[in-house]
């Protein structure tokens, strides 16, 4: 029998400490991928069967579901194709950000998916123009953890 859960008259307050912690993870090809940026390396699969390149590297081919192995692992360089981009004025909240942050959706040398990333400006501020078809190289961190935060950003080359 279902109750009537729109009368707070009859809702009880318990006060106290609920201890709950929760540990996240990314899943085991993608914290491999991440572990692999701490050494600078973009670690992709390849299908033998379909020869589909995921990057970032998967556990299985999404295409025809062959399963990958460790010999199926490679890394591709960290150069790429911009093929879309967007600006974004908000942040998660809706609360409009001081600067802008351009995000742009990279098809990574030799891989058949695409990867999101911030595009940023590049320091010799030579070629800042972000077009669709720009040929775009990854910037790492100095100090790289194992995260997608290792990765500065995408400039213009
Ligand atoms: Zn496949």
């Amino acid at each position: 029998m279902l109750q009537n859960e729109s009368n707070d008259n009859d809702r009880k307050e318990v006060k106290g400490d609920f201890p709950v912690s929760f540990h996240y993870t990314a899943g085991i090809a993608i914290e491999k991928v991440w572990k692999g940026f701490v050494d600078k390396k973009l670690l992709a699969t390849k299908c033998n069967d379909c020869n589909y390149v995921y990057f970032p590297g998967k556990l299985f081919c999404e295409i025809c579901f062959e399963e990958f192995s460790e010999e199926d692992w490679l890394n591709l360089s960290n150069q790429g194709i911009l093929m879309t981009y967007t600006e974004v004025n908000f942040d998660m909240e809706g609360k409009k950000l001081d600067t802008p942050i351009v995000m742009g959706l990279i098809k990574v040398d030799n891989a058949d998916t695409y990867f999101l990333h911030r595009l940023i400006k590049s320091e010799k501020g030579k070629n800042n123009n972000f077009k669709i078809g720009s040929i775009v190289k990854l910037e790492w961190n100095d100090d790289r953890k194992g995260s997608l935060d290792d990765i500065k950003g995408c400039i213009v080359i």
